[in-house]
């Protein structure tokens, strides 16, 4: 068997130890060797305060998981891909799609794998449904992602910063679903988005897309709500009814459950990571970003209460 990539987390934050961690010691594909974080560090890992520092003292690290905020993402991916580094970006892959284009020029000038990963592509549900609509006509979609910030995001004061993206954090996690199940592409009709008068990105957003056969699609993108979470798509075909639950990891079609393959989102991202490395390929899908860029660039904007956390 090949000697495993030597990886570095970057961000030691909820995601890389909910995740990251878990999905790379369970890979044998990977080794981790070092973090790197501004204020925190594991037991026995080698760690460093920056991308820099760990380039720097960690010359054999192959691969780097980019796990921080995303404003801070670009300056530490281009650091680490001229150091001849793998490179998977946390979602989004960026703070503008100028950043992540050129972090796409930069890896192939390098030659190394650069993965813009879109994790809720990989629950259970999203294969089996990309399958089952690849026939049919679809007539219309309803995507509702809401949750409760405070439950969700506490203390992530960067989400309400510019580059943060707000209700968008989650939300684009609906559209990476929603861009590898729909067949074609989708374009953004138009947006609403309620800015809180104390925050720079949205609360809550109403988002009007179309397939490319002009079926529409609306998203009720929300993070007041209360109560139990709603992260659903339901999409009405021509051959009945898909709903996808759960992020995606529950699958009805007409009514009826669909036994799906189970296994963690995480673990497929890495098995997908360690297969583009393998194959010195990358996998750098914007369409979900575009999106969410179009939103900004085009939606109607509604100030509302402050948000006080
Ligand atoms: P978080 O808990 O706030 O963690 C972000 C981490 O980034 C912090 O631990 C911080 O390190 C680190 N960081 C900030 N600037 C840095 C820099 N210059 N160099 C190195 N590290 C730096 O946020 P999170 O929830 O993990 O989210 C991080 C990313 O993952 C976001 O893009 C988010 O959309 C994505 N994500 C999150 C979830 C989730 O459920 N939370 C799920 C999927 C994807 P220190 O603490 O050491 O200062």
């Amino acid at each position: 068997m090949a000697n495993p990539t030597t990886i570095a987390i970057v961000g030691l934050g909820k995601i890389a130890r909910d995740q990251h961690l878990p999905s790379i010691a369970g890979n044998s594909a990977f080794r981790l060797i070092a973090t790197a974080s501004p204020h925190h560090r594991l037991e026995q890992v080698p760690a460093y305060k920056d991308t820099a520092e760990l380039l720097a003292a960690r010359t054999n690290v192959e691969a780097v998981a980019l796990c921080t905020t995303p404003q801070v993402r670009y300056d530490a991916a281009r650091l680490a891909l001229e150091h001849g580094c793998h490179v998977l970006l946390e979602k989004p892959p960026g703070a503008t799609l100028g950043e992540v284009r050129a972090l796409v020029d930069l890896a192939a000038a390098r030659g190394v794998t650069l993965l813009a990963s879109w994790h809720s592509r990989f629950a259970n549900g999203v294969e089996p449904a990309r399958a089952w609509l690849a026939s049919r006509r679809i007539k219309r979609v309803s995507v509702t992602w809401q949750e409760d910030v405070r439950v969700w995001h506490p203390g992530q004061t960067w989400i309400w910063k510019a580059g943060g993206l707000g209700v968008f954090d989650p939300g684009i996690n609906a559209l990476s679903i929603l861009t590898r199940i729909i067949p074609g592409s989708v374009v953004l009709r138009n947006a609403t988005l309620y800015f809180p008068s104390n925050c720079e990105c949205p609360i809550a957003a109403a988002v009007n897309l179309d397939d490319q056969h002009g079926a529409s699609i609306h998203m009720d993108l929300n993070f007041r709500h209360t109560g139990t979470e709603s992260w659903d798509i339901e999409v009405q075909t021509d051959e009945g009814t898909l709903l996808l639950t759960k992020g995606a990891s529950l699958l009805q079609i007409n009514g009826r459950d669909v036994a799906v393959a189970q296994a963690t989102e995480y673990s497929r991202l890495y098995a997908h990571f360690a297969a583009l490395i393998g194959e010195r390929r990358s996998d750098t899908d914007m369409a979900p970003f575009t999106l969410v860029a179009d939103a900004f660039l085009c939606g109607r904007r509604v100030e509302v209460e402050p948000f006080i956390e």
